[in-house]
């Protein structure tokens, strides 16, 4: 694959986790009665987790769940089950994708790793390393 198919699906992955991780949030039975932030950061999406599920002495199992979300994707993927298809979550790209997400932003937490700050160090690192590629077209 090219480097610059890789890049747009892995940008169309974050995107699609991401909205569907702020629907999740909207719509979660846990967030009735509270006040969401419409502009919803990666940092305040690692702070909302760990006041619910933050388990230092599990981080081996998190990141068996994540491996464990990312056999679903491929499954979702490889069988093309997506939501505005179904109309049902189960088991569609978008479900694993927010899975995923999860479970990276869990064991960040247990790691005391800000993504937010990783995704700033590594874009300029990425935007010197590509910078005469048009990869992000
Ligand atoms: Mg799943």
């Amino acid at each position: 694959m090219k480097l610059k198919a890789m890049f747009n699906q892995l940008e169309n992955f974050i995107k699609l986790a991401v909205t569907y991780f702020i629907y999740k949030l909207k719509t979660s039975k846990m967030l009735r009665g509270m006040v969401m932030c419409e502009n919803l950061t990666i940092r305040g999406l690692q702070e909302y987790i760990k006041g619910f599920d933050h388990q230092p002495d599990k981080k081996n199992d998190y990141f068996l769940k994540l491996i464990e979300e990312v056999g679903e994707l491929a499954d979702a993927l490889r069988k093309n089950k997506r939501l505005n298809q179904t109309g049902n979550i189960k088991g569609t790209v978008e479900e694993e994708m927010y899975d995923i997400l999860y479970y990276i932003s869990a064991l960040a937490n247990i790691y005391e790793v800000d993504l937010e700050q990783c995704f700033h160090l590594k874009e300029e690192i990425n935007r010197e390393k590509y910078k005469n590629k048009d990869v992000r077209a």
